[in-house]
This record gives C-alpha cells, structure tokens and sequence, in this order.
C-alpha cells in the first residue's frame, strides 16, 4: 500500500496550497477530491485578491498587513490570473462613512500596503463621475478611486494544483474520503472513487475540506475534536450588464454593509450578503432576501442597471468562529488546529493568503516529518492558467 508523506483531503484553494508547499519543500504528497478542484467555497468567492480595507474597521491591522503583501506576491507570480482593478468608494450625504474616515482608512490601507504605487489612492472630480458607469449623480459629495486585485478563483485554485503536480504531487479526483484511523506512527486512509473502495497511508493528514471541516472530523477515529465555528453563506449575482470604469465597493443602505459590484467576464458580479447556514454545505443556495438586498443596493446606486437581468447567481460559505457578533465584523484570520501530531485541520481563511497558510502549516508538518531536499520555494513559482 502506497504510504505518503502528506495526505490531504479537499481540492480547494487551501488544499492545493498544501500540496504545492509540501511537495516544494520535498515531501511527497497525495490529494484526494470528492469533486472537482475548486467545488467549494473556492470557486464562490468575490474573487478579491485583496488586503480588505473593511477588516481595518475591525481593526484586523495584521490580517490586512499579511494580504497586502501577498496581493503584491501573487500579482508577480500570476500575472495572467490576478489582475489590478480601479474600486470606486462613492460618498452620498448619507452615506455613514464620512470622507475623513474614508480618506483615514485608505491612507493606512496605503501605508500598510508599504506605499506601493497599486496601494495609493485618489479623489476623483466630481467632473469624472459621470464616466462611472450610471453611479447615482444626485446627493454625491465624492468619489475616491483606489485598487485591489481580482482573479478568476477556480483558475487560481487549479493553475496552483498544476503547480503542485509539476513538483511530483498526486492528485484523485471524484476520491471522497470515507475513513481515517490515526495510529501512533502512520494514518491509514480509505476513500472511494468511481464506486470503489481504495486505500493508502500517510504520515500526516490535512483536512482541508472547507465547509465539511466537521463532517471530515466525524469519519476520523479515534474521536478528534472539532472547534466551534458557524457557517455564514455570501451569494453573488451576475447581471448582464458590462462595467467600464472598474469595480464600485459600495456602502447598503439598509445595513451599512459593504456591497461589491465588480467586472466579471465582460458581465457585472454583485455581491456579497452574510445569513448564518444551518443546512448540508453541498445544500446551499441563493435566497429570496439575499436577491432582494442586492437588488436594493443595485437600485440605489445604479437605478439605470437596476432592470439588468440575472444571468447566474451562487451561494458559497465561510466558515468563522462562533460568536454572538455581527458577522460582518468577526475575525477572518485562518486557524490551523493540529487535533493529533499527524493531523491538522483548516478553518476559515481567504483566498489571497492561501499560500502563507499552506506555508504555515507545512512548517508545522516538519515537526513530525523532519526536514526533506528543498525542490522549490512557492513565492517563486510562477503560476499559469491551464
Ligand atoms: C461568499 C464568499 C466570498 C469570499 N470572498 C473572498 C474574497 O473576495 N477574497 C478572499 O481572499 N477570500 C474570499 N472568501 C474566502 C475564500 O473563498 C475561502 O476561504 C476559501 O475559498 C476556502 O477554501 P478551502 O480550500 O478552505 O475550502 P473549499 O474551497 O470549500 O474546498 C473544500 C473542498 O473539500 C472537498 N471535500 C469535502 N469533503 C471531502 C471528502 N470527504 N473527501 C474529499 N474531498 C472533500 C470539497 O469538494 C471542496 O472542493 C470568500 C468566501 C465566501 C464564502
């Protein structure tokens, strides 16, 4: 029976940077998929490569910090995948946040981004405005003009698995992983694949399942304990319309969330809502009043669009601490919870700091494995879009 350095369950963005880590730093590696790379939350996401300016309300200066400088990363090593956009922040007399908190916010997002051309921003004349694809003219009193990175999130996630690949890793898709029996020196692993039942060893087990953290916990013997978390859905919509002048981030009237309306594949997303998650991940889906809140944010800011029709819509979720706060404001920083020395699982996490958390956790994994001939180092590896 095959026996494995790094075995690890679930092909999204945190799954394939762990396989693309490990195997740079030498250590063989396995990745099983009950799916397709990037079925999950990982093809769900706003497609922000960002630092998250709204985190810096919350004050999660370091989380902005870390995704900052791996926006700056990620848009060398995947020029052809993530991409600067121009956001627009549009200030209305009512908007809540008044341009000295804006001007406040985005000049620390600015410093902390280390004053990076692609971190500076600007007050656009109020002339310009009418360039801004239909934005409301009535009651507006600014518009600062900023950038972010985007990227096409299932493209990142499998151009980071051929990465992977490229340094020896192993990947099984349509592999759901039925059971793991953790021993004392190895874990012994059975998954099915096209209605078989197939087994193999690892040294170490990574869980990285996203969404079906807990359930993959609950097929792991003995016993391991899961965290408390919630899931909270986030759906977008995408509208026929096309924007020209970039992406708006855009404050709801009814709740002051922050609402994104962004170019997508020469369509508009709108996105995105937080509503806590009680169902099967695989169940999730776009509500009623999740299509009704978009809508009004549409119709407030751009009543000229506000008759675009809807041409896909998708619900993905987040995993986040449990707590009694908003979710709005509750911390994003990724946990990995090493449950035995040969098992870690992954909560949470964003998209743009994938790679620090997979380094993370192979740094860990070293612990138990020792140190292996060194192939690669990922904030090197060019990624390319298959
Ligand atoms: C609405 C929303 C918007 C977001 N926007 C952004 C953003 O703009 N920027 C950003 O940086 N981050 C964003 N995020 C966060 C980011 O998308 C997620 O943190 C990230 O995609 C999670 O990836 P993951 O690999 O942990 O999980 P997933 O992508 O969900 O992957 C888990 C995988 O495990 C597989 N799996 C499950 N069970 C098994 C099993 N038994 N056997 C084998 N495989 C299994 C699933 O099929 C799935 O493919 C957003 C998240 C949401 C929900």
């Amino acid at each position: 029976m095959s026996l494995y350095d790094v075995v690890i369950v679930g092909g999204g963005i945190h799954g394939v940077g762990v396989a693309q880590a490990a195997s740079a730093a030498g250590y063989s590696v396995l990745l099983l998929e009950k799916s397709q790379l990037a079925a999950g939350s990982s093809s769900r996401s706003s497609k922000l490569i960002h630092g998250g300016l709204r985190y810096l309300e919350s004050a999660q200066i370091s989380l902005v910090y870390e995704c900052l400088h791996e926006r700056q990363r990620l848009l060398k090593l995947a020029p052809d995948l993530v991409r600067l956009e121009a956001f627009h922040i549009p200030v209305y007399r009512d908007t809540v946040r008044r341009p000295w908190q804006l001007r406040a916010g985005l000049s620390l997002y600015a410093m902390l981004g280390g004053l990076h051309k692609s971190s500076l921003f600007k007050q656009l004349p109020l002339s310009q405005c009418s360039e801004l694809d239909g934005l409301k003219a009535e009651g507006l009193q600014s518009v600062y003009r900023y950038y972010d990175g985007m990227s096409d999130d299932a493209a990142l996630t499998r151009a980071v698995m051929d990465s992977a690949i490229s340094l020896g890793a192993e990947l099984e898709l349509r592999a759901s992983l039925l059971h793991a029996h953790v021993e004392e020196d190895r874990v012994d692993i059975v998954y099915q694949q096209a209605g078989s039942e197939k087994s193999c060893q690892a040294k170490t087990l990574v869980n990285a399942a996203g969404p079906w953290v807990g359930e993959v916990l609950d097929h792991i013997t003995p016993r391991q304990d899961n965290i408390a978390v919630d899931m909270v859905q986030g759906s977008h919509l995408v509208l026929d319309t096309e924007l020209k002048a970039g992406s708006y981030y855009m404050e709801a009237p009814v709740d002051g969330r922050a609402v994104f309306f962004l170019p997508w594949k020469d369509k508009a997303m709108l996105g995105t809502t937080e509503v806590k998650y009680h169902g099967r991940p695989e169940d999730v889906m776009v509500l009623a009043e999740e299509r009704r809140y978009l809508l009004h944010v549409l119709e407030h800011y751009f009543p000229s669009l506000s008759n675009s029709a809807i041409i896909e819509e998708f619900a993905g979720l987040r995993i986040l601490p449990q707590s009694e706060g908003a979710h709005f404001s509750r911390p994003r920083d990724t946990r990995i919870v090493q449950s035995d020395k040969r098992l870690s699982s992954i909560y949470g996490g964003k998209l743009t700091t994938y790679r620090l958390t997979a380094e993370k956790l192979v740094f860990q994994l070293q612990n138990i494995l020792g140190k292996k001939q060194r192939i690669a180092y990922t904030d090197k590896l060019r990624l390319t879009p298959t």
